[in-house]
């Protein structure tokens, strides 16, 4: 039996079903799936996404069993709607569009009215009795069909469709303002005009053969899988290519044919607040695309959606319609168990749903409706924590605007994405990453965004626009991003070719600051300022879940008191690394430490150090006393020593007069101290071991300070780590110093408090004897940034200059410093975890390194048997979130396997 590659759907059957996204692509299936559950689906079939893998591995070609599958399947949606492709009489006209796995902004753009010629046209002008409708279905066909299929729609920011420059003087030499002005003679005037401007630009005759037609947009459906944007995009949220597409063939709808028509899209719930209302917008007399394309403003759906007293509701122009609507899409909600965002059309009073799909939300409304939902009764704890990605969560960890800060309110547009930013102006998306590169905030602001300008906004602070709804492509995409977006804001003009903006007087130009808060759709003038977060209500609801279902302990990596009781508000059980070198530079401190890099001999060293023990003390006093009894890993001093000291020359001569010595004594001092390469330098237990009295003065503040919480009947719970070892050597030296100094204190003290000592493992070496380690360490902390640097070879300073390309390229799938590389340092890990296991079968093991706060790391540390992850405070309930995720995918994973 040769190969399936077309399903069929319509009617209140369907060969596919929604579990099957992978195979005919997230619309796909849910058409399918729609006309299975009854709901009014115009017929159509689905061209596989292997169809697509194939597509490509016949270098472009199509084995033979896709043109009869295709025609059998077309014969069915024929016969389903009572018309046929190509009809003189009663011609069945299609919409073709592309659907991969995940709704993919980049891919092709949709191609409506497909198999309309000049025959056809006569057909569809005597079924609708609408002469002007079916020359209006025809140039716009015949528009769509020469940008997206063939080509024309312009690359450049700067250039205009040409099709639309054809529709403007149409409009001017008929001294019409409006496309609906044009009477049927016009628009037939603009089909054979569109067709020269074709043939003029291509050379091409306009394809009058309706599978001519069908087959170039379904060749320009999987050439746009390999096109630039959809590359990009994939590259951007980690879809792999060898997914493909479907292409999805439906036959068409109008909701065009006049005052008894129209079309919107709607979302279940409010994706901005995740508000448990109907939510949607729709056009009377317009098609599908109108309603996102921003030209037009679209009107809500019902009274709840109102904005301003002048808006008319579909409720209200058609309450049969509407009332169908409502019924369809509380079954719809109730059938997939989550908010739909989903797409209908009214011809001629009757409803059709031509896409359903689970909606994008923002951090809050996917919180909101989850909670939501479990109250409802409609899904279960673990499937709502499942729905919150924890990525998402960094939106509403970060600040909003101050309540009490004086705004510049000079405009308002819709809220189309929570959140608050602050940037400089910037009008197209490539000086979004310019200028983004340079290390500004930036603002985006455009009349419209369309798919090119993915990379700006992704950049971009926030993001502006002119026209569109809450639905348009600027809302939607920034929802998902977590980006502060404000659209629609028609008091804005914007000129692209002065790079300026004008609201009434004032003038914004390129370079300015604004800020957008996009929440109340404001946009205000200059950097407005914020404050942090509340973290309660739904979202603790929604984490206490997470932290019920997660086996993997969540640390932060803090240190300071304060740093250490934010960590704490957003649920850290610990500390998991706490930098000591930070400390050294505050206030008078500073001098302290250069006191003791100058020092010549032990003396003078410890002398030195004398002066920095009892802010030592206070330090890790402030910490212990603010984690109350969770457990501290403090690490001692790590960084090479010229770190501290002055490398300009007239900073050394402020040093050197504050010391009281010479300039060339610093600068001697700093030359002395110079390393071709410092992170492999004298750095980590290497300075322990050549300056012991360092390593001592810290342990002895760290007990000193256990000692008086102790009395105070505080408790506190230290482990000292000891960071860079590579040989067991440099552990036991480091560890005998640090249980001298603990005995020395207990004893003066006269009390004892227990401790561990254990060490980061964060050098190759160290993974490969982590079995010898193990027999002395208490507990190991991956310091994985150190240990993808060296595992790599790549220098943690340098490697940005290069690794973009990498990920560009290819040659790398992430960032290893962002994303942990399991395949290879993954496997030191794994190493240093089972050798180190294998002598010491309690070892506690934990990541510090930057990867302790990413998801995909997270899941990783989980799965291989860590006891904890230790992230900055902002991330930890990213961690927390991420833990229970890792968690819910072993059960699966468990469940399957047992199956
Ligand atoms: C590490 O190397 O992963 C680590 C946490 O230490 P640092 O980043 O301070 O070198
Ligand atoms: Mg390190």
């Amino acid at each position: 039996m040769s190969a399936k590659y077309v399903y069929t759907f319509g009617d209140g059957k369907a060969e596919g079903k929604s579990d099957m996204k992978n195979l005919l692509g997230g619309k796909g299936a849910n058409l399918a799936e729609m006309s299975n559950i009854g709901v009014p689906v115009p017929a159509g079939f689905t061209i596989t996404t292997e169809m697509c893998t194939v597509y490509y591995k016949m270098e472009r070609n199509y084995p033979p069993e896709l043109k009869t599958q295709s025609h059998d399947a077309m014969a069915n949606v024929e016969k389903s709607m009572g018309a046929s492709f190509g009809d003189r009489d009663n011609p069945l006209l299609v919409s073709v569009r592309s659907g991969a796995r995940v709704s993919m902004p980049g891919m092709m753009d949709t191609v409506l009215n497909l198999g309309m010629n000049d025959t056809t046209v006569l057909g569809l002008i005597k079924q609708s009795g609408n002469e002007r409708f079916g020359w209006d279905s025809y140039r716009r066909f015949v528009q769509m069909y020469g940008d997206v299929v063939l080509g024309m729609k312009p690359e450049s920011k700067e250039e205009e469709d040409p099709f639309e420059i054809v529709l403007k003087a149409k409009k001017k030499a008929k001294g019409v303002e409006l496309d609906t002005d044009l009477s049927a003679e016009d628009l037939k005037e603009l089909v054979a005009e569109f067709k020269a401007l074709i043939k003029d630009r291509l050379d091409l005759a306009f394809p009058e053969d309706p599978w001519e037609q069908l087959q170039g947009a379904i060749d320009a459906v999987f050439g746009s899988w390999m096109g630039a944007r959809a590359i990009r995009y994939r590259k951007l949220n980690g879809i792999p290519a060898e997914w493909g597409t479907a292409v999805n063939v439906q036959a068409m709808v109008y909701g065009n044919m006049g005052e008894d028509s129209g079309t919107g899209v709607a979302f279940t719930r409010d994706p901005a607040t995740g508000e448990n209302r109907f939510y949607g917008e729709y056009l009377i007399n317009a098609q599908g695309e109108d309603v996102v394309a921003g030209t037009r403003t679209p009107q809500p759906v019902n009274a709840a959606g109102k904005t301003a007293d002048d808006q008319v509701t579909l409720e209200e122009v058609m309450p049969e319609a509407y009332k169908t609507l409502e019924g369809i899409y509380l079954k719809l909600e109730k059938h997939y168990k989550d908010m739909q965002d989903i797409e209908f059309t009214i011809q001629k009073h009757k409803l059709w749903m031509l896409q359903t799909r689970g909606g994008k939300r923002t951090a809050a409304a996917a919180i909101k409706i989850a909670v939501d939902m479990v109250d409802e009764g409609m899904i279960d704890k673990k499937t709502a924590v499942s729905r919150v990605e924890p990525e998402q969560l960094d939106q509403l960890l970060h600040p909003t605007f101050d309540p009490k800060a004086t705004r510049n309110v000079i405009a308002k547009g819709l809220p189309a994405s929570p959140g608050a930013a602050s940037g400089r102006v910037v009008f197209h998306s490539d000086d979004a990453e310019e200028w983004a590169d340079r290390g500004e905030k930036v603002i985006l602001v455009r009349i419209e965004t369309s798919p090119e300008d993915i990379g700006g906004m992704d950049v971009a602070q926030g993001i502006l626009t002119q026209q569109g709804g809450m639905t348009s492509h600027a809302a939607v995409v920034a929802r998902g991003m977590g980006k502060t977006c404000v659209a629609g804001c028609g008091a804005i003009r914007i000129s692209y070719k002065e790079k300026k903006f004008k609201v009434g007087d004032t003038v914004v130009a390129e370079g300015d600051w604004i800020s957008l808060d996009g929440s109340a759709g404001e946009v205000m003038t200059g950097q407005v300022a914020t404050v942090i977060p509340e973290l309660s209500g739904d979202f603790g609801t929604l984490m206490s879940w997470a932290d019920e279902i997660r086996t993997i302990g969540v640390r932060t990596n803090a240190d300071s008191p304060k740093d250490s009781m934010v960590a704490l508000d957003f649920g850290a059980e610990g500390i998991g690394l706490c930098r000591t070198e930070h400390m050294f530079f505050e206030g008078d401190r500073i001098k302290a430490v250069r006191e003791m890099i100058l020092a010549d001999d032990v003396e003078g060293r410890e002398k030195a150090l004398a002066k920095l023990l009892p802010y030592q003390r206070e330090d890790f006093y402030g910490i212990f006393k603010a984690m109350a009894g969770k457990p501290v890993t403090i690490r001692l001093l790590d960084p090479p020593l010229h770190e501290f000291l002055p490398h300009e020359e007239a900073n050394q001569q402020e040093m050197a007069d504050e010391m009281g010595v010479t300039a060339e004594v610093v600068k001697g001092k700093v030359d002395s101290l110079h390393e071709f390469n410092p992170m492999l330098g004298h750095r980590g237990c290497r300075l322990g071991l050549i300056y012991p009295e360092i390593s001592a003065m810290q342990a002895r503040a760290i007990f000193e300070a256990a000692c008086k919480l102790k009395k105070e009947k505080i408790d506190c719970l230290p482990e000292v780590m000891i960071p860079l070892v590579g040989a067991v050597g440099e552990y036991t030296n480091q560890r005998d110093i640090i249980v001298e100094t603990a005995k020395k204190v207990f004893a003066e003290q006269g009390i004892e408090v227990d401790y561990l000592v254990g060490t980061m493992i964060e050098i190759p070496r160290a993974c490969l004897v982590a079995d010898k380690i193990a027999e002395h360490a208490e507990f190991f902390s991956f310091g994985t940034n150190d240990l993808t640097q060296m595992g790599f070879g790549y220098s943690r300073d340098d490697a940005g200059k290069f690794l973009p390309h990498y990920v560009d390229a290819g040659v790398l799938e992430d960032d290893p410093f962002q994303v942990l590389d399991q395949e290879g340092i993954g496997q030191l890990v794994q190493m240093g975890i089972e050798r180190g296991r294998s002598t010491r079968k309690d070892l506690k093991i934990g990541i510090c390194g930057e990867h302790g706060g990413e998801p995909k790391s997270i899941k990783f540390c989980a799965k291989i048997g860590m006891d904890y992850v230790s992230c900055s405070p902002y991330r930890v309930p990213i961690a927390r979130l991420a833990a229970a995720h890792a968690a819910l995918e072993a059960e699966k994973g468990e469940i399957q396997r047992d199956k």
